[in-house]
């Protein structure tokens, strides 16, 4: 006599599973989730972060994140400095300013993905941080750029 995997209940004859969890099973699979479910479950986990994926979050050493977040602090006044077409002194309002901006929406954007609910991940978000900072800040560079290109 066998067992059945899922719920350790005898099985007769050559079953793989029982009757239950076979039904359960296919309930799983005929039904996809709907969209407002599947919604939801990026709102509340939008890069699906598993129990694996924490214990890994949870394992990433101190001088990674501070790498992470200096090199995002970096690329941001990178960022700052492309924005005002390296017209301007490297420590100047202009470049500050749009240092400050691309650091709020790096911060913003890093903090609304790191997360599972309510919780925040904050290695994570460091990890995040960094590479929204190359994002934006290489989309200020194109941005400059490409106003430089339509001005020719
Ligand atoms: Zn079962």
């Amino acid at each position: 006599m066998s067992r059945c995997p899922h719920c350790d209940r005898e099985l007769p004859g050559f079953q793989t599973l029982c009757d239950d969890c076979y039904e359960k099973r296919r309930v799983e699979i005929e039904k996809p989730r709907s969209l407002i479910q599947t919604l939801q479950h990026f709102v509340a986990n939008p890069l699906a972060i598993t129990d694996q994926d924490v214990m890994d979050i949870r394992r990433m050493p101190a001088w990674f994140v501070v790498c992470c977040s200096c090199g995002g602090l970096l690329l941001c006044w990178f960022g700052g400095w492309v924005k005002a077409n390296g017209q301007y002194a490297p420590i100047s309002d202009v470049v500050l300013h749009g240092t400050l901006l691309c650091f709020v929406i790096s911060l913003v954007l890093s903090l609304a993905v790191a997360r599972r609910n309510l919780h925040v991940y904050w290695k994570a978000a460091s990890q995040a941080f960094f590479l929204w900072s190359m994002g934006i800040s290489g989309n200020f560079w194109i941005g400059s750029h490409g106003l430089r290109i339509l001005k020719w």
